[in-house]
């Protein structure tokens, strides 16, 4: 990895940290008051797209994705200032992949690196790198990139030994795959599974797709209950449940239903549900430089209600607070309040 990316990217990440950080000290005290009038609350039911197309995908997808469009990569750190940030940089992509396989340790508050109990893997680089990479993919895993760059023969190739694999499994837990039931279902499963991940190909400057616009409004914004469903990276099954995303603008709003893409974008991904929590927050903050930015999500793990302990019925609640949602109380009680107000439409 050439030196000067690594610094251009440590700079971006102690740029957006900054960032926060001002927002952290900055008061809106004044404003505050003034959000149970002005709030709005929509019901993410409503606004939630029910198919998310990948707006940017090389090849037509042998999964069920209609736009075989050219790809076009850039850099997009600050897209949402730039017209014109499509022509730069291709060249860094191979950057990004080595800075992924050489993520930072998280440090402690005097600096010292902390590790983790199995220290295979310092920290996790989806949320220590800047949310919007110069790869343009936004937090990409180490296969995203040949993923998304597949000829259609490597695609398909993909395919086969997914399809291989499933059989596998199916043969070892004793089935037969031959049978009439599951003769497709090793790749009728292997499809499922890149639908499940496609979010591995998405990046935010097509998700966002220019639906930042200049608004005069700094009151919060809320948009609840977008429905979620993301597959556990520990044991590749589901969790569901609901995201509730709000933020305190300054001069500039998101197009409301591209929350909801955002958050399909890191869920269709293997997950934990506290990543994906800060993911969604991170990206917000980073795409809007509101004032504040509060994320929730709501979520049923079929890991611990179908194995293991098996407690049906358990939700697992995480929050990413940002902003004037973590520095001040009074805005955090009036989202969590609005939250829990039962609305009819
Ligand atoms: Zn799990």
């Amino acid at each position: 990895m050439e030196k000067s990316h690594r610094d251009h990217i440590d700079k971006e990440l102690d740029k957006h940290l900054n960032e926060l950080n001002i927002s952290n000290d900055s008061s809106h005290e004044d404003n505050t008051s003034s959000f149970a009038s002005a709030t709005n609350v929509t019901s993410g039911t409503q606004q939630r797209h029910s198919t998310s197309p990948l707006s940017r995908s090389i090849r037509p997808s042998p999964y069920g994705n209609e736009n075989g469009s050219e790809s076009r990569y850039s850099s997009c750190s600050n897209f949402y200032n730039d017209e014109n940030t499509d022509n730069i940089a291709y060249e860094q992509h191979s950057s990004v992949h080595d800075l992924l396989y050489q993520p930072k340790p998280l440090r402690d508050q005097k600096n010292r690196p902390i590790s983790t109990p199995l220290n295979t893997r310092p920290a996790s680089p989806y949320t220590l790198n800047p949310t919007i990479d110069a790869d343009g993919i936004s937090w990409p895993s180490i296969g995203a990139r040949k993923r998304i760059d597949s000829t259609p023969e490597e695609a398909e190739q993909r395919l086969k030994k997914i399809e291989g694999a499933i059989k596998t499994i199916i043969t070892e837990l004793g089935e037969d795959v031959n049978r009439e039931g599951m003769i497709r279902t090793p790749e009728r499963y292997a499809k499922a599974m890149l639908f499940f991940t496609k979010g591995y190909e998405d990046n935010i400057k097509d998700v966002i797709n220019q639906a930042v616009f200049e608004e005069d409004h700094d009151e919060m914004v809320i948009v609840k209950d977008i429905q979620i469903y993301s597959l556990c990276e520990h044991h590749l099954v589901p969790f569901y449940g609901k995201v509730h995303i709000g933020y305190i603008p300054n001069k500039r709003v998101l197009g409301l239903s591209k929350l909801a893409r955002l958050e399909e974008m890191y869920a269709r991904r293997f997950q934990v549900q506290e990543r994906l929590t800060k993911q969604i927050a991170l990206a917000l903050s980073q795409i809007l430089h509101p004032r504040g930015v509060a994320v929730v999500i709501e979520a049923t793990h079929m890991c611990m209600v179908s194995r293991g302990i098996q407690k049906t019925g358990a939700l697992t609640c995480t929050s990413s607070m940002l902003g004037c949602f973590r520095s001040q109380q009074k805005t955090r009680d009036e989202f969590l309040s609005l939250l829990n107000r039962k609305t009819t439409v």
